[in-house]
C-alpha cells in the first residue's frame, strides 16, 4: 500500500493560517496552525481542528472566490508522504484511533518538512484546540524558520501575495 500523504496548504483567508492535513480513512484530517509548523521543539503552535477534507482538495492552490467559505488565496506549502507513529501503551495505534484519544504522532517526509510532528489536544471548546510540535530528532533544528525563509508553494513556487493579486 503507498504510504498516506500529507499537505499543508498556507491559507490568507479573514485571518492568515497553515492548513495541515493528514491522510486518513479516504479524507484529510485537518488543523488550522496560525503561526505555522516549526523545526524547533521548544515552539507550541496553536492547531484548531477543523472539518475533514476530500483527498483532492490537497492538490489545489489557486483563489477561493468572494462568497465562499474560506474566500482568499491558497498555496500548497508543503507536502509528501507520512509515516503514522501513534502508539498507546507501547503500540502502535491507528492515527484515527490516535485523533479520537487526543495525541498523534507522525514522521513527515516532506519537501520543506521532515522528522516527526506531534499533535495532542489540549481543550474541546466551539472547536478542539490542539498543539503541534517538533519532536527532537535529526530533523529537527532551531536555526532554520521554514514558514518565512521559504513562503513559496511547493507546486507553482508562487507565493500566496502572488496568488492573491493572480
Ligand atoms: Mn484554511
Amino acid at each position: 500500500m503507498a504510504s498516506p500523504r500529507f499537505v499543508i496548504q498556507k491559507h490568507s483567508a479573514r485571518s492568515l493560517h497553515y492548513d495541515f492535513r493528514l491522510e486518513a480513512q479516504g479524507v484529510l484530517k485537518s488543523w488550522a496552525v496560525p503561526k505555522g509548523p516549526s523545526t524547533n521543539p521548544q515552539d507550541k503552535r496553536l492547531a484548531t481542528r477543523v472539518e475533514d477534507h476530500p483527498l483532492d482538495w490537497g492538490d489545489f492552490e489557486g483563489v477561493i472566490a468572494k462568497g465562499q467559505y474560506g474566500a482568499g488565496p491558497v498555496i500548497v506549502w508543503d507536502r509528501g508522504t507520512y509515516r503514522n507513529q501513534t502508539r498507546s501503551k507501547g503500540k502502535e495505534i491507528p492515527l484515527e484511533n490516535g485523533i479520537e484519544r487526543g495525541h498523534i504522532s507522525v514522521w513527515l517526509e516532506g519537501e520543506k518538512l521532515q522528522g516527526g510532528y506531534a499533535l495532542t489536544l489540549v481543550a474541546r471548546e466551539k472547536q478542539e484546540r490542539w498543539i503541534l510540535v517538533k519532536i527532537k530528532d535529526e530533523k529537527a533544528d532551531a536555526r532554520r524558520n521554514p514558514v518565512s525563509t521559504q513562503p513559496e508553494s511547493v507546486i507553482s513556487g508562487r507565493t500566496i501575495e502572488e496568488m492573491e493579486s493572480s
